[in-house]
């Protein structure tokens, strides 16, 4: 069996780890100034890979946000010229340009290898078949997780994303040991193999899940475990730092380790931009130590989370980072209480009686701000039970309540109803911003 277990990278100690950062940072600097936009950044700050001696200088170097990018499309960050590139990625905005992320042979090699190694970690070998249901194309997790996979040995099924029969018909043909799905795509799954009457535990090879990509709360994961009988492990990455792969769980199932000898970490507050105390929540910042096309210094992730600090039992000494709370851009302030979707969706998951899918609307009626909670029955409750769903749906508004300290309207519908996306799972929808 081929390992994938750099245990001299992984296990490394702590004082070690931060040489091999502080080397590595140099570098990146010196290589990030050969992009138009570092280059001039670097000036006007009067900056260079002489500015670091030890990793508390990177503290001199200002952020890099989503917008920096969007304003470089498509570019502007390269930092090799672009005839060394053998890979772009880009992923659609919402608004303005799209951004671009770019790729040396290297780096996808090295990419390759943070996937292979987390697909490790979770106990995957060259044994397994690997089935990936993300989507190809733009999207980093179908060819993030193609390359790490292949790279670790495992047969892989490029399925990609959508038609869950065909999907089945691939787990059971082919034997799928593991997936990688999105949380919301789990559940949905789940019921079409209900719907066709196959017995997950007993009828299919499945042990593993990496379930990520959107938020998810540790209730929903439970869920799809028991439903499922696998185990469920949580992976973390962004196309801005090359895509899955960038923090993965360990078998531990308590955070998840971020490769320390590929980014910089720092969480810091959002609103002074100073470091949180570990173990408090705050933005993740990251910067790139180990890429060549497009190195990216203290980049803005918006995503919360905060340091787990007591050392790891598997023995890995890279640091742990929690359960990604959500991002900042996803916090709905209502009534003046800030409140995050998985705040909702943690309370949701431990009623059995209701389903997997849930949508939130806000919504001005009369001069006041409304909460609306839709969510899913389970199948085995009937929809015309009056009495039974008054008080479920009493529990539930005041669970809800002491969760976010207003009273949302909940509204128990009949599983089907709601829309399913998809990609990434759509939650909550803010009418109050179209006026
Ligand atoms: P994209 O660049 O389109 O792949 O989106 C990346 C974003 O997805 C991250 O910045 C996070 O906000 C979110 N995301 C990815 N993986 C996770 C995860 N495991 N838990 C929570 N959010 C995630
Ligand atoms: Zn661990």
């Amino acid at each position: 069996m081929k390992e994938y277990w750099q245990k001299d990278l992984e296990t490394m100690h702590r004082s070690d780890l931060e040489k091999l950062q502080t080397e590595r940072l140099k570098k990146t600097i010196e290589q990030a100034s050969n992009a138009p936009f570092y280059k001039k950044v670097f000036a006007e700050n009067n900056l260079s890979a002489d500015s670091i001696t030890s990793l508390a200088d990177l503290q001199r170097f200002p952020f890099t946000t989503k917008n920096d990018l969007r304003e470089y499309y498509p570019f502007g960050l390269s930092a090799v010229p672009l005839k060394e590139v053998v890979r772009l990625h880009s992923s659609s905005g919402t608004t303005g340009n799209p951004t671009v992320v770019l790729h040396t042979q290297r780096d996808l090699d090295e990419w390759a290898n943070q996937v292979a190694r987390c697909m490790y970690m979770v106990g995957l070998r060259d044994t397994d078949v690997f089935q990936n249901t993300s989507g190809y194309g733009m999207f980093t997790g179908g060819l993030g997780f193609q390359y790490g996979a292949e790279r670790l040995g495992a047969m892989t099924v490029p399925a990609a994303a959508g038609n869950s029969r065909r999907q089945i018909k691939f787990i059971m043909d082919f034997g799928t040991t593991a997936l990688h799905i999105l949380p919301s795509y789990a559940t949905r799954l789940a019921e079409v193999f209900q719907e066709l009457g196959i017995d997950v535990k007993k009828d299919t090879q499945l042990t593993t899940f990496c379930i990520g990509a959107e938020p998810h709360s540790e209730e929903q994961r439970k869920r799809i475990e028991q439903l499922l009988g696998v185990k469920a492990y949580n992976c973390f990455g962004m196309s801005e730092m090359n895509g899955p792969g960038v923090a993965f769980e360990c078998k531990e199932q308590n955070g998840l380790h971020i490769w320390e000898d590929y980014v910089i970490v720092e969480i810091l507050d959002p609103d002074t931009l100073q470091p949180m105390p570990d173990g408090e929540v705050g933005e993740l910042v990251l910067t790139t130590i180990n890429r060549e096309a497009m190195p990216l210094i203290r980049y803005r992730t918006r995503d919360l989370t905060c340091f787990i600090t007591e050392p790891c039992p598997c023995g890995r000494t890279h640091r742990k980072i929690a359960r990604l709370k959500g991002r900042s851009d996803d916090m709905m302030i209502v009534k003046g209480v800030n409140i995050f979707p998985i705040q909702i969706e943690k309370i949701l998951m431990n009623f059995k009686d209701l389903g997997m899918n849930y949508f939130i609307t806000i919504d001005t009626i009369g001069n006041n701000d409304e909460m609306t909670v839709e969510v899913e029955l389970s199948e085995d409750i009937q929809i015309d039970d009056y009495a039974r769903l008054q008080s479920l749906s009493r529990e539930i508004t005041r669970q809800l309540k002491d969760e976010i300290l207003l009273t949302p309207n909940v509204k128990l519908v009949e599983k089907g109803t709601l829309p399913q996306s998809e990609g990434k799972a759509v939650r909550v929808k803010d009418l109050r911003k179209l006026i």
